[in-house]
């Protein structure tokens, strides 16, 4: 579905207060209002219409009627359990549309399979106010009760879990408008003509046809049949099967959809529709007709707004894989709601609305929404963020990749709220810019955390993946297959962006160093300061330092709400200009530089040997020189110190394993900081002097030694645990250095020429 533009909120408004005022106060519509209404913000504005589109069409004692029913749905929501105990293998659908009574009126023939062992009674929904005539099961009436918004059915016999029954529910009434519309009577043109449309998303099928309404239960086929005046033109999903004149001013009209398709996506639309057609040359060289059915005023705005879908098709498939209804078509059909709907292999087109970004994003929904569904309506972002996403894709194949990224800046969402819906129970809870715009966005981000190679696979499994094509997917599912293509962990990333809010708002600082005639060392202070869930945002984000003329991309990976960087940048053609966090747009973010503070910086310790002299040192940038440096938690290995003043740690490790300490840091100016650092030294295999292997060093080390250097005595093993001195030589030197070790409280020796 195509979210409501402003322009499409204006006419709903003008629509909605005529109806309003009319009802409530028998004046006509005041411009006055109308114009508060236009300087309202949109969040005024969409809770306006939350509150008054809906009711606005309809008098005082059935507003509250509606209440009540629709509590009722909703006390009820618990009880259908019998629903999930089949599974819908095929619909027929056939009414006849009284256009002057507005009343429908046939049928409704369900196959389903049974899911449960001795499964009696099955729950269908219908809304009340439709008037069901009789349940049929193998020729015979069977009993139904329809209360609130559920026909409750029991079977002619028990079926057991993996057994077929088909039930006929014969009904009439006019339907209730619910959500965007449902079943709309209408008008268009001037004179006006007649119309019927539908728009049943997301759980609003039910107020025009029984059904189990809910997403994840597609039928694997449908045949709609339609009796409507003879001069009308009825379209649908799937591929027409017969018009038949009934020769009393009524024709039928059959359309069969052989892909499966969920209840939602159900729709008819008939009114005087003039039609023209365009072909599209699929991968393999098939043909499929592009089919559009419009209303003879917008003839030549359809005729020339609407065969580049042809070309919009040809994209897609290449992006992401075959039109997935290759075997029937691909329709538009006009209607009069404001937006536009993904109905499959026909979507309903706002007539009022030509833009290619409309055109686009209904067209991909056939891959992303209607080949594979949302599982529920909390996962909707699974149909309209990648919809809204299409739309960028669609203008990315046209132009640059520039052209690509505007478009995406044009549709960021910086509100708060989960992207993940938590409450279903209304159209405008549901269908929010969160999903559609924020929900696009993370897709444009998932394309950089992945690459972009990788993120084209990953649609590209996700198309051919057998477990969800044609069905049903979660948040959870997608992620997985983002994980199995590009090998990363993708966990914190989807729980940042779908179950999070808001998005990380960057401070940014940074000082440099020239240390050679080119070589630059830049100093990056990168912190994120947003106060909302989650705390950090943990992803990827480009530097660009900016050198005068050209950018030094560096990728850094944040996973603290606070960290340093230490980027190397050799450049002949200068110092660092200036630098940029994230400066192609690829994260939903705010970025502001801020001055560089006292920063100790994490910059990972060496890892050392035991017994090997050991030099590495903790780094302190801007502040107030000089600093001074302390340990003040954990403990350095035996054999390390810290230099207080210049953050040297020197020393000969005489124990090994993992060390880990903080280091406090002051300035000059008592700003601190402390640093938690971890420090690896690895086992020795000896003990320096200790030249016989004996495990402790002493006299006996000395006569090894002298036999070995005078008398051809077996060498020390290995051969550096007789370098005592550290030399490289093993000689009678190191028999020396041990005697003043041993007797004369020399010097510790050392580990040969591993030490170097
Ligand atoms: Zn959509």
């Amino acid at each position: 579905m195509y979210k409501l533009t402003s322009l499409a909120l204006a006419v709903i408004m003008v629509l909605g207060i005529g109806h309003q005022v009319a009802a409530e106060s028998g004046h006509d519509h005041n411009s006055g209002t109308i114009n508060d209404l236009r300087q309202m913000t949109p969040e005024k504005l969409r809770s306006y219409i939350q509150e008054n589109h809906d009711m606005c069409r309809i008098g005082k004692a059935e507003r509250l009627e509606r209440a009540r029913q629709l509590q009722l749905e909703e006390s009820q929501k618990n009880a259908d359990v019998t629903q999930w105990q089949f599974d819908v293998n095929y619909y027929e659908i056939y009414f006849d549309i009284n256009f002057t009574t507005e009343i429908i009126d046939g049928y409704v023939t369900m196959q389903a399979t049974s899911l449960f062992d001795g499964l009696t009674q099955v729950q269908i929904d219908l809304y009340w106010d439709m008037t069901v005539d009789s349940v049929i099961q193998n020729g015979s009436q069977v009993t139904n009760s329809h209360v609130g918004n559920l026909i409750t059915v029991t079977l002619d016999q028990p079926y057991d879990s993996g057994s077929v029954f088909t039930l006929t529910t014969y009904y009439n009434g006019h339907p209730t408008e619910g959500g965007f519309q449902a079943f709309e009577f209408g008008t268009h043109g001037n004179p006006p003509v007649k119309m019927a449309t539908t728009l049943s998303e997301p759980y609003f099928a039910r107020t025009w046809w029984p059904c189990k309404d809910y997403p994840d239960d597609k039928a694997d086929s449908v045949d709609i049949i339609i009796r409507h005046p003879d001069n009308f033109v009825c379209s649908s999903n799937g591929t027409l099967q017969s018009i038949v004149d009934n020769l009393d001013g009524t024709k039928t009209t059959h359309w069969q959809e052989k892909y499966p398709i969920t209840t939602y996506l159900v729709s008819i639309c008939v009114t005087n529709y003039m039609t023209f057609s365009n072909w599209y040359v699929a991968m393999n060289g098939d043909s499929m007709p592009v089919d559009y059915w419009v209303y003879p005023e917008n003839w030549s705005s359809a005729n020339s707004s609407y065969p580049i879908t042809v070309d919009m098709i040809e994209a897609y498939a290449q992006k992401f894989g075959e039109y997935p209804f290759i075997g029937e078509k691909y329709g538009m059909s006009q209607f009069d709601w404001g937006g536009s709907m993904e109905h499959q292999t026909n979507t309903s087109m706002s007539s009022s609305a030509y833009y290619q970004s409309i055109i686009a994003h209904e067209l991909s929904h056939q891959w992303y929404g209607d080949m594979i569904t949302c599982e529920n309506w909390h996962e909707i972002w699974m149909n309209e963020g990648f919809a809204s996403y299409s739309e960028a894709v669609w203008f990315e194949s046209q132009g640059t990749f520039q052209d690509y990224i505007n478009y995406m800046n044009g549709m960021r969402y910086t509100g708060g709220g989960t992207i993940w819906v938590t409450d279903t129970t209304s159209v405008w809870s549901i269908f929010n810019s969160r999903v559609y715009d924020k929900g696009a966005w993370v897709l444009h981000m998932l394309r950089h955390v992945v690459g972009d190679q990788t993120f084209w696979d990953i649609l590209a499994a996700y198309y051919d993946d057998p477990r969800y094509k044609w069905g049903n997917i979660t948040t959870l599912e997608f992620r997985d297959i983002c994980e199995d293509i590009s090998g990363k962990d993708l966990h914190e990333f989807f729980d940042d962006w779908i179950w999070g809010e808001y998005y990380p708002q960057f401070r940014y600082s940074y000082i440099y160093e020239q240390y050679g005639p080119d070589d630059y060392i830049i100093y990056l202070h990168l912190r994120q300061t947003q106060t909302s869930n989650p705390q950090v945002f943990d992803m990827p984000v480009d530097i660009d330092i900016y050198d005068g003329s050209n950018y030094h991309l560096t990728v850094v990976d944040m996973d603290e709400r606070e960290e340093d960087y230490i980027i190397y940048m050799n450049d002949a053609a200068g110092a660092p200009w200036s630098l940029y966090v994230d400066r192609n747009d690829w994260i939903l973010k705010s970025s502001t530089s801020e001055s560089y503070g006292f920063h100790l910086i994490y910059d990972p310790l060496d890892d050392g040997t035991q017994y090997a002299s050991y030099t590495d040192s903790v780094i302190a940038k801007g502040g107030t020189e000089p600093y001074s440096f302390s340990i003040v938690a954990g403990n350095l290995p035996a054999g390390i110190t810290l230099g207080a003043t210049d953050g040297m740690l020197t020393g000969t490790p005489t124990e090994n394993g993992l060390f880990t300490f903080t280091v406090e840091a002051v300035d000059n100016t008592s700003n601190t900081k402390q640093v938690e650092y971890t420090l690896t030294i690895a086992e020795s295999t000896y003990i320096p002097g200790d030249a016989d292997g004996s495990g402790s060093v002493d006299i006996d080390d000395v006569v090894y030694l002298i036999n070995y250097i005078f008398s051809g005595g077996p060498a020390p093993t290995p051969i550096d645990a007789g370098d005592a001195d550290g030399s490289c030589n093993v000689d009678i030197d190191d028999a020396v250095y041990l005697i003043m070790y041993i007797f004369s409280g020399g010097p510790a020796p050392q580990s040969g020429c591993v030490s170097g």
